[in-house]
C-alpha cells in the first residue's frame, strides 16, 4: 500500500495534535524503510511474479519488518524514542506513534497477495489480495487520501499556516499519483534499485510533511503555556 499509510498517519494526527505529523508519516511507512534495510543485508527478499506485466505487484518474504509481533516490537521502540524527544503529552505521543507504526500490519494486511505473517515465515499470514483488484484497491487509496488530507486541515483549524491547509492536501494528491502509478508497471523493478527506494520513500515523506506541519506544530506546543501564565 503506498498513499493510505500516509493517511492513516495524517487522520491520526489530530488524536496528537501537538506532535509533529511528519513523525507520524515517516512511522506509518517505518515497515517499508525497514524493509529496505533487511533486504540489503539478504535477510528478507521481494520476488518477482513471471507475469509481472499484468499484476504490477510483487511478493515478498518479510517476517522482520512487516510480521505482527516484530511490528509490535518496532511500534514500541519508535514511539518510546520519538516521544521522549517531545516536551508535553509523551504517553499520548506514544500511544499514536506506536498504533501508526502497527497499522501498517493491517493496511498492507488488505493488498498483499502472500501475506504478512504474524510471527515468523511460517506462522499464519494476513493477506486479503486487494492487489488482485489493482483498480478498486488503488480507488479505496485514494478516498482514504482525500479523508486524511480533510481530517488532517479540520484538526489544524481556519488559521492554521498555509504550509498546512495548502502544502498537506498537494502533497497528498502527488503522493496518490505516486500509488496510482503501480497500475502502469508492466517491467519488474531491479531488487537493488528496490532496497534503495524503500528506505529512501519513508525518509522522505516523512522529511516533507515534517516541514510542512513545523509552524502548525509548533503552535499547538505554544498554546498550553499561554494559558498557563493567564
Ligand atoms: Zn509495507
Amino acid at each position: 500500500m503506498g498513499v493510505g499509510h500516509a493517511a492513516v498517519a495524517l487522520g491520526a494526527s489530530r488524536a496528537s495534535p501537538r506532535l509533529n505529523a511528519g513523525w507520524l508519516v515517516f512511522g506509518a511507512f517505518l515497515a517499508d524503510f525497514l524493509l529496505g534495510i533487511f533486504a540489503t543485508v539478504g535477510l528478507e527478499q521481494a520476488h518477482v511474479p513471471a507475469d509481472f506485466a499484468s499484476r504490477h505487484y510483487l511478493t515478498f518474504t518479510f517476517p522482520y519488518s512487516h510480521g505482527l509481533v516484530p511490528l509490535l516490537l518496532w511500534g514500541g521502540l519508535f514511539g518510546y524514542i520519538v516521544s521522549r524527544a517531545q516536551r508535553l503529552d509523551q504517553r499520548r505521543a506514544f500511544l499514536v506513534l506506536a498504533a501508526v507504526v502497527v497499522s501498517h500490519f493491517l493496511l498492507d494486511g488488505l493488498v498483499h497477495i502472500a501475506g504478512l505473517p504474524l510471527a515468523g515465515e511460517n506462522s499464519p499470514k494476513l493477506g486479503l489480495a486487494l492487489w488482485d483488484h489493482m483498480p478498486l484497491e488503488l480507488s479505496i487509496e485514494t478516498l482514504m487520501a482525500g479523508a486524511g488530507a480533510v481530517l488532517y486541515v479540520i484538526a489544524a483549524g481556519a488559521g492554521a499556516p498555509r504550509a498546512s491547509r495548502w502544502g498537506i492536501p498537494v502533497f497528498m494528491t502527488l503522493l496518490t499519483g505516486l500509488t496510482w502509478t503501480q497500475l502502469f508497471m508492466t517491467t519488474p523493478p531491479v531488487p537493488a534499485q528496490l532496497a534503495v527506494n524503500w528506505m529512501a520513500a519513508p525518509l522522505v515523506f516523512g522529511v516533507v510533511v515534517y516541514t510542512l506541519d513545523r509552524k502548525r506544530a509548533r503552535g499547538a506546543l505554544g498554546e498550553p503555556r499561554r494559558q498557563g501564565i493567564r
